[in-house]
């Protein structure tokens, strides 16, 4: 098997990966501040996050994920404050939004998706810890900030410049630029507005709430342990969030807080490329009312490296939603299909090498579907030759679903009931013969792909059933 390889933030290499414990990756992914919907910005980090997770788990490891929802921040305490609610009330609807959001984009659920005001007591006792090491210090208005001056490593990771660093100076906003590189806020006294919206909790350096940056050391630490396999996030988060995380972990435990930090680019808007049928497409309730489904997103989003910049356009849209129709139908054809040649099979394990090698190098996702076009191509050249051989059928099958598990591209359109049932049929047989292998981590993918299109799997005596949920 290709060695897994990232790239790293912190070195700005791409580097060998593996989990600490040779078993589970410790995934954590900063997740969508919830006072609006996530745009699709936010969406393409998610989507390179779930791309991420899916390649993990083809190299056979387990993934604990985390995504935590921030629902307390200077930008929800605002929008309650505009529309006189509480901070539950802006952030409930949007967290249910943000779930129908993602999974319309198949982005598979995370193990975790811890909410901030439910980890008050932990961010309290990191901010305690720091205080009792020397790296914090309690102002005269009761806020707490944290010393970047006392803390050796800060700035290494954005590679700031040491006379850039202004310890001693204060910073109170959550966001902000390197030009204030600053002592930030790690705890921020009560203003009446934040009593107002119910953003406001007892500490011991009286009422008050936690800095943005503080939130995700805490929940972090909570959910996955003092050092996190991967840390994930668009690059916008690399100064301040990421730079502030370590300072407060590392400078808390001594221990590094991640071993690698994955950062992904920006997607641009182009509204005018836009064609006039897409519309201007920004958040994912556009897509659904312009019909342009999850498969299609997730194949435009995956044609870009995540480390270049991606741009929307309405004609990229389009492109995706023909290529996705390509794949459905073959995945149509591929299901009903009697046969196969020697031909096929090689095609097949061609596509499995192929595809491995480039998602093991640094989520090369625009190569694995290349690989795979180049796959339909010759298979369906195969098809056409008409082949008897159901061994190289069934490799075929197994390989594709074993793709699609992770770029998960086939569109809505295949599942009427008909196709559905031949398509799970496939992935029953391809799942048996995975197993029979000994192969487990192409049998989980396939069990996997299932889970997402609500389809449970039951083993019994008598073969194995399925069901829709
Ligand atoms: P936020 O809800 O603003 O905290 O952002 C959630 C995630 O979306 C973060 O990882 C951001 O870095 C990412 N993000 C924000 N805007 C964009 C964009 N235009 N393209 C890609 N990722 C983005
Ligand atoms: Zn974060």
């Amino acid at each position: 098997m290709p060695e897994f390889r990232l790239y790293n933030t912190m070195t700005r290499r791409v580097e060998p990966f593996a989990p600490a414990d040779g078993d589970t990756v410790r995934l954590y992914t900063c997740g969508p501040t919830v006072y609006n919907p996530a745009h699709l910005g936010n969406f393409r980090t998610f989507l390179f996050e779930d791309l991420m997770r899916r390649a993990l788990r083809l190299r056979g490891w387990k993934v604990e994920q985390v995504m935590n929802l921030t629902d307390v921040d200077d930008k929800i305490i605002t929008r309650a404050t505009q529309q006189g609610k509480t901070i539950g009330e802006v952030t409930d609807p949007i967290v249910t939004i943000f779930h129908d959001d993602r999974k319309y984009l198949r982005i598979e659920d995370a193990e975790h998706y811890p909410r901030a005001t439910a980890y008050i007591p932990q961010m309290i006792a990191l901010v305690e810890r720091l205080i009792a090491n020397g790296v914090a210090y309690v102002a005269d208005d009761k806020s707490v900030y944290f010393a970047i001056g006392k803390f050796a490593g800060y700035g290494r990771l954005s590679r700031l410049d040491t006379r850039e660093i202004q310890s001693g100076a204060r910073v109170a906003q959550d966001d902000y630029s390197k030009e204030n590189a600053q002592d930030f806020a790690l705890w921020k006294s009560a203003k009446p507005e934040d009593e107002a919206c119910a953003a406001a909790w007892d500490s011991p350096w009286g009422r008050g709430r936690p800095g943005w940056h503080l939130e995700c050391s805490a929940m972090a630490m909570a959910l996955l342990g003092e050092t996190l396999d991967i840390h994930c996030g668009g690059i916008d988060l690399i100064f301040p969030h990421h730079e502030d995380e370590i300072a407060q972990s590392e400078a808390a435990t001594g221990k590094e807080f991640a071993r690698c930090w994955c950062h992904g680019e920006f997607l641009l808007t182009d509204g005018a490329k836009m064609a006039k049928r897409v519309g201007n497409v920004q958040n994912v309730e556009g897509l659904r009312e312009a019909g342009i489904g999850g498969a299609a997103v997730r194949h435009f989003v995956f044609s870009t490296h995540y480390r270049k910049q991606l741009n929307l356009s309405g004609d990229a849209l389009e492109g995706s939603m023909e290529a996705v129709r390509r794949i459905g139908d073959f995945a149509e054809r591929l299901a009903g299909a009697k046969g196969g040649t020697r031909a096929l099979e090689d095609a097949a394990d061609r596509l499995e090498t192929e595809v491995r090698q480039a998602l093991f190098d640094d989520l090369n996702a625009p190569e694995a579907m290349a690989a795979l076009f180049e796959f339909i191509r010759a298979a369906n050249r195969e098809l056409d030759a008409g082949g008897s051989d159901v061994n190289a059928l069934r490799r075929a099958r197994e390989v594709f679903a074993m793709v699609d598990a992770v770029l998960d591209l086939v569109p809505d359109a295949v599942e009427t009931d008909a196709d559905l049932a031949s398509w799970v049929e496939a992935q029953i047989v391809a799942r048996k013969d995975a197993r029979a292998r000994r192969d487990f981590a192409a049998a989980d993918a396939i069990r996997e792909a299932l889970d997402a299109k609500g389809i449970v799997l039951e083993d019994t005596p008598a073969g194995t059933r399925w069901k829709k949920t």
